[in-house]
């Protein structure tokens, strides 16, 4: 078992090393690609949830046989590193052991990371993903954290020291995202955006995508359009 890996195509957009920490996700966003990726029923996907078997054990010797430092690893593609109602000390325990051997992390949630603010620095990266704002949220991801308090750790860990980032992907409700984009940026060092794939959207992207450059832009962000939104903005 390796629990790093180089993710390849879009997901390499996100990072160049990542761990995949559990075997499933609570958070039930309907628009959830991990299951199809992973080959999984999605029903037991997002109910069975638990470390992936030795996944601490399996990483430090990974870590030492393959010599890996001065990384950044993303934190995770295929499941949520804080799952909501989950234990989530295999998580810390990653973080842990990453750091050990002088890595930094890149974490991504829809959940309360907050508990491992701690173990983070400068070097680090702590990100949310937000595709909307409430009530849409509620029914587009029933199980994850509210979309305000996501960023209220973000800000809570800017305030730390600690690099933060937004992930708008996929892009549910357009005006919410500027507004985001707009009132959020003075705590958020970087951004990507994308949009919603493999599901019906009556959302113009190439408008959205030309506005959402234009406010990061005006906010002074430092910001990431995904290749297939910028494919979208690029249509003549
Ligand atoms: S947080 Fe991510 S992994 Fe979890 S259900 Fe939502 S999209 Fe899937």
């Amino acid at each position: 078992m390796k629990p790093i890996y180089k993710p390849k195509g879009a997901a390499a957009e996100y990072g160049d090393y990542a761990v995949n920490i559990y075997t499933g996700c609570t958070h039930r966003c309907y628009y959830c690609f991990a299951p199809g990726v992973l080959h999984r029923d999605r029903e037991a996907f997002h109910s069975c949830v638990e470390p992936r078997k030795d996944i601490v054990t399996e990483l430090r010797r990974q870590l030492e046989r393959e010599k890996i430092t001065r990384k950044l690893v993303h934190l995770c593609f295929t499941c949520d590193p804080y799952p909501t109602g989950h234990d989530t000390t295999a998580t810390r325990e990653v973080i842990q052991v990453l750091k050990e051997y002088g890595n930094h992390v890149q974490i991504l949630t829809k959940g309360d990371g907050s508990r491992d603010f701690d173990l983070l620095d400068g070097g680090d990266w702590y990100g949310v993903t937000i595709s909307c704002d409430r009530p849409m949220s509620d029914k587009a991801e029933p199980c994850a954290a509210r979309p305000a308090d996501r960023l209220y750790n973000l800000e809570t860990a800017k305030c730390k020291g600690i690099n933060t980032w937004v992930s708008f992907e996929p892009v549910l409700d357009p005006a919410a995202v500027l507004n985001c984009v707009k009132y959020c940026a003075y705590f958020i060092d970087k951004v990507k955006i994308g949009k919603l794939n493999y599901h019906p959207s009556e959302i113009n992207w190439a408008k959205f995508g030309r506005e959402a450059e234009a406010t990061c832009r005006e906010m002074g962000l430092d910001y990431y359009i995904k290749d297939s939104l910028r494919a979208e903005m690029d249509k003549p």
